[in-house]
This record gives structure tokens, sequence and C-alpha cells, in this order.
């Protein structure tokens, strides 16, 4: 079974900082991860792999340090990493991230099953793992709870909807986004990455004539949307002095809090 992991490299914290003046990212001083969901789908592929043999290949698009995460992949037991970089696939929405990536699946080549993971903790959209399924044309199932059963055209799945699970047939190839519930990621594997690091060029760097792509449909360039501004929210903290003696303040406090529907 050939399984394509793709990870992103994403800040680790989920409590995003801007800049309040130019609206970007604080990044100085926050250590980078594998996504968590991704650190699931990887998991998810190489356990597959060591239950029916096949090949697992990472892949992400990002800056050159982005090879810090999927040499961890190989640590974790991916045989394959390749890294999508250049300058001009930066400023990319989603549209343009899920052309890239789709482009880069489709010079892999033969492959049975994509993995993403659901979400991203920085982007957050959970648009990506969609619209690369629909890019390549095949079956693509959300939120993926447990793969159940492995048939030679099709896996047996169990997705998690907000008040229960829907169990589907799925046939291959296809993508799937995996959630956090799917398993327990292992660590990455010293002996395993040197082992990895030994074979002949486990991690690739592709730019955008590696894969065939124009300027004009990557990165800000092709990107269909454009964010206008980024800013965090302010909160009006306002006081007030309720007058009156005790019973008379508490009353009118009582009152307040109904009036808003907090009691
Ligand atoms: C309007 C708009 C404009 C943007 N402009 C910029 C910009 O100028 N500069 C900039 O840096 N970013 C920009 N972004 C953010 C960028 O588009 C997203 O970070 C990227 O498309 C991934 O989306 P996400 O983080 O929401 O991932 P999600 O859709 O939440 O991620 C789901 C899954 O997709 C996979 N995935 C996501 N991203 C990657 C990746 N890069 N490589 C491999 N797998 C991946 C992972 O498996 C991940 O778990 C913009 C986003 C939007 C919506």
């Amino acid at each position: 079974m050939n399984i394509i992991v793709l990870i992103k490299q994403v800040p680790d914290t989920t409590e995003v900082k801007l800049d309040p003046k130019t609206g970007n990212l604080i990044r100085e001083g926050i250590e980078s991860i594998i996504n968590p969901d991704d650190q699931h789908a990887l998991e998810a592929a190489i356990s597959l792999k060591e239950a029916f043999g096949g090949k697992v290949t990472a892949v992400s698009m990002g800056p050159p340090q982005a090879i810090d995460a999927i040499s961890e992949a190989l640590g974790m037991g991916v045989d394959k990493g390749i890294l999508l970089s250049d300058r001009a696939f930066s400023g990319a929405d989603t549209w343009a991230t899920s052309f890239t990536l789709g482009k880069a699946i489709e010079k892999i080549g033969k492959y049975d099953l994509v993995l993403c993971g659901r979400q991203a903790i920085d982007g957050d959209t959970a648009q990506i793992g969609p619209q690369v399924a629909e890019y390549l044309g095949v079956p693509q199932v959300s939120y993926v709870y447990e793969i159940e059963e492995t048939r030679k055209k099709s896996m047996v799945v169990k997705r998690r909807l907000e008040d229960g699970f829907e169990r589907l047939q799925c046939n291959l190839p296809a993508l799937f986004t995996v959630i956090g519930e799917i398993n327990t990621p292992r660590y990455p594997d010293i002996g395993g990455l040197i082992a990895a690091c030994e074979e002949k060029a486990p991690i690739t760097i592709w730019n955008a004539a590696d894969i065939g792509v124009q300027t004009s449909e990557i990165g800000l360039e092709g990107s269909l949307t454009h964010v206008i501004k980024t800013f965090s929210p302010k909160f009006k903290r306002e006081g007030e002095i309720l007058e009156g003696d005790g019973e008379e303040a508490v009353g009118s406090l009582i009152g307040k809090l109904k009036e808003n529907r907090l009691i």
C-alpha cells in the first residue's frame, strides 16, 4: 500500500499572537512542530505500512526549515520525504496550497491513500484535505476516527460526527483527513532517522519548475483570496458601581444578570 501523508510545520502554540502593526504572526521564540493532527496521520500511515507493506511518503510545502518536520517524520518510520520549497510558493492561500500539493502528488505517481490532518493549528481552515481530494478527483472522508478494515480496493472507516459516528466503505485511491482520537503517535526514533538518512536521498526538495507549475498558478499570484487585515479583537471592560444599600445593590445585580441572560 503506497501512502502519501501531507504534513505542515506549524508554530508550537495555539495562542497565535499577531504583531499589531504588521498583522503578521509573531514567530520569534516559538518552536516549530509537525501540526498535531498530521502526527496522527503519520502514525496511521506507518501502522498501515507495518500491517500491509508498502511505502509512506511525507510531503510538506514550506520554507527550507520545514525539512526538520520531514526529518522527524523519517524518524517515526516514513520512507521518503518531499519538501516543496520555492519563494514562488509563498503567500499562497488554501487554493494555491492545495493546487501545489496536488501537483506534487501527481508527480509522485501511483498511490493508494493520501492522509492529512483534519486541520492545521495556525491556518485553521481545514480546507486543504478536501481541496486536494477535489483536485485529484478521488473520494474523500473527513474526520476519520478509525480505520476499521483494509481491503484490496477499498477501506472501511469510522468518521466522527457531532453526536455519533458514521461507518463508510470508500474506494481507493482516496484521501482521508484524520482527527487526534485515531491513535497515539509514536516518538521519532533516532535509530530510524539514522537508518533513513543512510539510504540514498530520503529527502527530496522540489521547486515550482520541478512540479511543472507556472508562477501565476501558485503563491500569492495564484491565490484567489487575499487577507485584507488580520487583527485581534479588542475587549472593553467597563465597570459599573451599583448604588444603594446591600440589599438594593444585590437586587439590581440579579436584575442585570437576568437581563443579560446570565442566570
Ligand atoms: C486568504 C488567505 C491568504 C493567505 N495568505 C497567506 C500568506 O500570504 N502567507 C502565508 O504564509 N500563508 C497565507 N495563508 C495561509 C495559507 O494559505 C495556509 O497556511 C495554507 O493554505 C494551509 O491552510 P491551513 O493552515 O488552514 O491548513 P488546514 O486546511 O487547516 O490543514 C489541513 C491539513 O492539510 C495539510 N496541510 C496544510 N498545509 C500544508 C502544507 N503547507 N504542506 C503540507 N500539508 C499541508 C495538513 O495535513 C493539515 O493537517 C493564507 C490563507 C488564506 C485563507
